[in-house]
């Protein structure tokens, strides 16, 4: 079967894998994402880890695709800018990869790809009219219309993260204040634990964090410990989803609105208010009844940057 590379880089992982056009994934690889590199390490990392894939696969991939948080010009292969990845901004990803393995390479915004890929695998099969959100380190949004991937004028559409929810909110890494992402995302709970740790409110929360760097990994295992201020953020946090995904099903009516990415494991601590401020709020749509969580787990991302390179060698 004819396969591709995939990679998708994301806040904290970097992953690449190669991806048959069923969506079986052969080798896989992932890597924690530096905290610091410059944009040329960065680059150099990407190109490396996609070679390796080609090599320990032995497989002749016919294209590959590249996934990445944050802002990216698809026609010019080039990362724009990534809120949450240290010294990727204004780099071509493309060209190098093209030059080291002589196979067309193309790019996609993360959220963009994983709405591609919902909805040619995965839990988004079936619609017509998909909007996906992935809930991780950033929230990424992505939307397929009328069956197609929806990249705006200058490839820049889906930025569900940045839509305001509460101008006098925290600042988020974009510049702005009060984005969905500074209330609700990975970076967000971290903000948030951070502040229950000042404020010396919740022991629980301080025993589970111990010496770390507080997470939100850390602000669930202390909510699931019965820490109420603890669960109270997450449950706030996912109310200001609720707000913004009810939001976007009332502009967009979709058939469906698909959920992945790290948050999920919050499970209905965070998807329960989510669901009751999406009903609260439907206009016509009952929005809450189109949620459906991802099935792919963490290939999320990589099956998304294969569903784009397939696209993209079936329209060429
Ligand atoms: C970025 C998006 C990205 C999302 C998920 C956000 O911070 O702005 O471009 O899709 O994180 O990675
Ligand atoms: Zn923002």
């Amino acid at each position: 079967a004819r396969t591709v590379l995939a990679a998708d880089l994301g806040g904290t992982h970097l992953r690449a894998a190669v991806v048959d056009e069923g969506g079986a994934i052969g080798y896989r690889a992932d890597h924690p994402t530096p905290a610091e590199a410059s944009p040329g390490e960065m680059v150099q990392l990407v190109v490396d880890l996609l070679a390796e894939a080609v090599r320990a696969s032995g497989e002749r991939p016919a294209a590959a695709c590249i996934a990445t948080a944050g802002l990216v010009n698809a026609n010019e292969g080039r990362v724009i800018f990534a809120p949450n990845i240290a010294g990727f901004r204004n780099v071509v990803l493309t060209t190098p990869v093209a030059q080291r393995l002589g196979i067309p390479a193309f790019i996609e915004n993360d959220a963009s790809a994983a709405a591609l890929g919902e909805h040619r695998f995965g839990a988004g099969r079936g619609t017509r009219h998909l909007l996906h959100a992935t809930l991780g380190t950033g929230i990424g949004g992505g939307l397929v219309i009328d069956g197609r991937l929806y990249r705006g004028a200058q490839g820049l559409a889906g930025e569900i993260g940045h839509i305001v929810i509460d101008p006098g909110g925290p600042r988020c890494a974009c510049g702005s204040r009060g984005c969905l992402e500074a209330l609700v995302s990975g970076v967000a709970f971290a903000a948030r634990a951070r502040k229950l740790l000042e404020q010396g409110k919740s022991p629980v929360l301080k025993e589970v964090v111990g010496y770390d760097e507080p997470t939100g990994a850390h602000l669930f295992a202390a909510a699931a410990k019965g820490d109420r201020a603890s669960e109270a953020e997450i449950r706030n946090g996912g109310h200001y989803l609720g707000l913004g995904l009810g939001s976007l099903v009332n502009v967009l009516n979709p058939d469906a609105v698909t959920l992945s990415g790290g948050l999920l494991a919050m499970g209905e601590m965070l998807l329960g208010p989510m669901r009751e401020a999406m009903r609260s709020m439907a206009y016509g749509a009952a929005g809450s009844a189109l949620v459906r969580l991802s099935e792919l787990g963490e290939n999320t991302g990589l099956l998304g940057a294969a569903a784009v390179a397939f696209e993209r060698l079936e329209s060429a």
